[in-house]
């Protein structure tokens, strides 16, 4: 319902078509006007409403009977006022703000944003008379969606924390132009993905977000804090600050973080590890802080993790090493310049030799022998474990099949190769080329390849297994849930890790573990390796405890392929019977040769 003023009286009499013809259109304009969905209303030159709708009304959350026509706008302003419908202003500054004298020559606009919260387009048409038409438009929920997309776009969904954006804008605004002290700590946890891998991406989200909360509980007021990415997260303190008090609260955070939690009853603990850049000694801008901020956290990642460090130039130098590194390593491919020893394992109770270990050598011209702890791991960074993965089964396999019958090969495969497809392709086709029987084939794989994408892990393997490959789990007891990989894949043995072999003469709890290792792996059917027997000590408890097979410097260090025959001699010589425990020629294990 539209409520107009009456009509001036006319002056002279119009003819009654001519009325009806008015009515009629007035009319039509009344149900236009009730229809539309923005609020109409109309002032003459004294600022007295002449017409509106119902929608003006409710749209400023009143009654239609409230406004009346003839009221005075100013009087109207003051009912709004009472219900919250006006911006935070008197009726007179919000007269002197809309009626301008630009207002009254030319259609104006603009938006207001009411006390109650809701957002209106406010649309002034002056009239030729001195008086306006306003037209005013709720524009309060697509405000609303604007700024959620806005939010969106700037803030990440899991944790509702800032995004890389804001927090690059924000470290632009803490710079300033001409770089303020301020400091930037980048953090990481550790191995995330393979708490994602080992509980799943449920619970990984849970300890992300339990550690977003942790981080903004530990942070100083005024602190940002963002997540840059899967398990990134970064932190901006404006400011001047020592490089001493940084360190120390980013300490505090790691400690924050590293408390244990249960999630869903599941014991996790995360590791978490931070670089740290200061302004301006680190950089002036973004870009360079951020980078050296990356720069820290990666080199301690490095070497270990779980730490925090500051920045240093010297990293940068580290950091192109290892470009060097993985540039020497593409060009040692193409050349064909990796080679492989062999190290041998043998069967602790009667003394022979099953079969060798294949492990990688490189020769860095310049550089001298660089050992595989160095270079695999950049190697599966950048993809290039792919080419050496199959360049490695090749060799391997085409060396054993020169082998006695009886020997087997041993092949260690990370968990980058099983990521990348064609893994199977890469077997089948080396014993193809090789010739040798897939019997004759062990593949090791760590405990952390394992539970890396372990369904797709574990059907490469079963397809392995069935053309008659051996599996075997190396480094048994290093990783997150050793007992829990172990039931997900049927092992044909298992590798228990140096560290344990190492501490055996030293203290029982090891030789209590690996007991425990070597009666699981009994009830299971999987065999038990020791890796890294170094003593005749470390030998006797193995053998006192049932291990099946032994593998360290005790017997053979790794060596070339011409040196088979000779280890394989040495192992014999004893006579076959004997057992590696009685042989003497093993207290001095040969040196490991090119
Ligand atoms: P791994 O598979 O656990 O291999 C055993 C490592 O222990 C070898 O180190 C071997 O030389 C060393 N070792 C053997 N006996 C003893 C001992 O009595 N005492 C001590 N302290 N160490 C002993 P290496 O050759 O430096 O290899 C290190 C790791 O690099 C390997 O650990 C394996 O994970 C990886 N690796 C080596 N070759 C390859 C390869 O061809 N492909 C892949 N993916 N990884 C490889
Ligand atoms: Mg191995
Ligand atoms: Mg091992």
């Amino acid at each position: 319902m539209i409520d107009v003023k009456a009509p001036p009286s006319p002056g002279h009499a119009v003819p009654s078509r001519e009325i009806a013809s008015l009515q009629a259109r007035l009319q039509c304009y009344e149900v236009a006007l009730g229809n539309v969905s923005i609020g109409i209303a109309s002032f003459d030159s004294a600022n007295r409403l002449l017409l509106r709708n119902d929608r003006y009304a409710y749209l400023y959350g009143l009654l239609p009977a409230q406004v009346r026509v003839g009221m005075k706008l100013h009087d109207l302003l003051a009912l709004r006022a009472a219900v919250g419908a006006m911006p935070d202003m008197s009726a007179d500054e919000y007269l002197t703000l809309t009626q301008t004298e630009d207002s009254m020559r030319a259609p104006t606009g603009r938006v207001i944003e009411l006390k109650n919260g809701r957002v209106v387009v406010v649309r002034f048409q002056p009239l030729p008379d001195g008086g306006f038409v306003s037209t005013h438009e709720d524009i309060t929920e697509r405000r609303n969606a604007e700024n959620r997309v806005a939010h969106m776009a700037r803030h990440d969904a899991l944790t509702g924390l800032p995004n890389r954006a804001l927090l690059r804008e924000r470290l632009d605004q803490a710079l300033g132009d001409c770089g303020r002290p301020c400091a930037v700590m980048s953090l990481d946890l550790d191995d995330f993905k393979t708490v994602n891998d080992a509980f799943g991406y449920q619970l990984g989200d849970m300890v992300l977000r339990a550690t977003a909360d942790r981080l903004a509980q530990g942070l100083p007021p005024g602190t940002f804090l963002a997540r840059l990415g899967a398990d990134e997260f970064a932190v901006v303190l404006a400011g001047a600050t020592t490089p001493e008090a940084t360190q120390a609260l980013a300490e505090r955070l790691l400690r924050d973080v590293g408390r244990p939690h249960t999630i869903e009853g599941q014991p996790v603990t995360p590791i978490a590890s931070i670089g740290i850049a200061l302004a301006p000694r680190d950089g002036t801008n973004v870009d360079d802080l951020l980078r050296h901020a990356d720069l820290a956290l990666s080199t301690v990642k490095s070497s270990g993790g779980g730490q925090a460090a500051l920045f240093s130039p010297t990293m940068e130098s580290a950091v192109q090493r290892r470009r060097a590194l993985q540039a020497d390593l593409r060009t040692a491919i193409a050349d064909d310049a990796l080679a492989l020893v062999y190290q041998p394992v043998a069967d602790l109770e009667s003394g022979h030799v099953t079969g060798f270990e294949a492990l990688l050598r490189w020769d860095r011209p310049g550089h001298g022998r660089v050992s595989p702890a160095e270079f695999i791991p950049l190697a599966e960074e950048t993809g290039l474990i792919v080419p050496i993965g199959a360049w490695v089964l090749r060799h391997a396999c085409t060396e054993a099949a020169r082998w006695p019958r009886r020997l087997r090969v041993a092949v260690n495969v990370s968990a980058a190769q099983f990521r990348a497809p064609g893994l199977y392709e890469a077997v089948t086709g080396a014993l193809a080329v090789s010739g040798l029987a897939a019997s004759r084939l062990e593949l090791e794989i760590t405990e952390s390849a394992m539970m890396q994408n372990w369904q797709e892990t574990a059907g490469t393997l079963q397809r392995l297994k069935q053309l008659g490959v051996r599996v075997a789990m190396d480094d048994f007891g290093t990783g997150y849930s050793s007992l829990g990989s172990l039931r997900k894949f049927p092992f044909d043995k298992i590798k228990i890790d140096q560290s344990f072999v190492r501490e055996l003469s030293a203290t029982t709890e090891s030789v209590a573990i690996v007991r425990a290792i070597v009666a699981l792996c009994g009830a299971l059917g999987m065999t038990t390796t020791a890796e890294g027997v170094e003593t005749r000590e470390q030998l006797a408890i193995l053998a006192e405890e049932g291990c099946t097979e032994v593998q360290g410097y005790l017997f053979s260090m790794p060596r070339p392929p011409s040196d088979i025959a000779e280890m394989l001699a040495q192992f014999d010589a004893a006579g076959p019977a004997a057992s590696p425990i009685r042989r003497p020629a093993f207290a001095a294990g040969p040196r490991e040769a090119g």
